[in-house]
């Protein structure tokens, strides 16, 4: 049985549901000894509305979930994170967070590529060209290195739109689960991708978005650390048990390491 969760998000975002506490009797009612809280990053001079939540609200988060870890301390670790995209701009106030104790750890989670003016120009979940793909392993790459991040979230999130693998897929695949062993960085298998159900991607490519055989089998291969993520953004999440049944089975079929605890990793000053 899942005895942690290191991917929660909170109501903040604008795309989930219930409150921080509600989350927390779930988890402890499914048996949970740990559960981490990994809202969208919310940033400064940065809005995308109904992705993540308002700067200003980033000290209510804080509060509140540094208020259930005291509450509930005697029956679970509450850890308090984000899931943070690669955007080097921000790389120095990810470091600010972590550095400064706001909060313990950072996840990636690729899903655009922004620029120099702030502007998101690239949206993962639709790959379009070899360059697309490309620009999805690089950002990876140099947000793992930077040594801010504890764990890559859906790192196959960029299969999301690729029906049928061509040599340059399998290169990224490789690369990226490559330098995952090298920096001994988990990979999620992410829950929530199962729970939405198989989806026709393409003409007639038939699986969820993500998680993908084409990544986990040779993540299984190649013995990199996993660890299975509910990308929850609703309480029941926590607990729907089919989802997680075909999660287990993925990680059987692909052979997969998995491991029930993460390692929270803190950038050198
Ligand atoms: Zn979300
Ligand atoms: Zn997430």
């Amino acid at each position: 049985m899942l005895k942690s969760n290191f991917h929660t998000h909170t109501f903040r975002c604008g795309h989930a549901s219930g409150s921080d506490e509600e989350y927390v009797l779930e988890a402890l009612g499914a048996g949970f000894v740990e559960l981490g809280f990994s809202d969208h990053i919310m940033l400064p001079g940065f809005k995308q509305e109904n992705l993540r939540g308002d700067y200003a609200l980033s000290e209510d988060y804080f509060a509140s979930i540094r208020s259930l870890e005291k509450k509930y301390a005697d029956r679970m670790k509450i850890h308090l994170g984000f899931e943070a995209e690669s955007f080097p701009l921000y790389f120095p106030y990810y470091q600010e967070l972590l550095l400064g104790g706001k909060i313990d750890y950072l996840i990636l989670g690729n899903h655009y590529q922004m620029n120099e003016e702030k502007k998101i120009v690239n949206y993962f979940s639709k790959i379009k060209s070899a360059a697309d793909l490309y620009n999805y392993r690089d950002l990876a790459l140099s947000a793992l290195q930077t040594g801010l991040f504890s764990c890559f979230a859906h790192p196959d999130y960029f299969m999301s739109s690729i029906a049928e693998p061509d040599k340059d897929v399998k290169k990224v695949i490789e690369d990226m689960i490559g330098v995952c062993i090298d920096l001994d960085i988990p990979l999620e298998v992410n829950t929530a991708g199962i729970r939405n159900g198989i989806k026709m991607i393409g003409n007639g490519v038939k699986r969820y978005l993500y998680p993908t055989d084409e990544f986990f089998s040779l993540a299984g291969k190649m013995g990199a650390k996993c660890i299975f993520g509910l990308d929850a953004h609703a309480p029941d999440q926590i607990s729907n048990e089919e989802s997680m049944d075909q999660a287990i089975f993925f990680a059987r079929k692909n052979n997969l390491r998995i491991i029930d605890k993460l390692e929270f990793k803190k950038p050198k000053e």
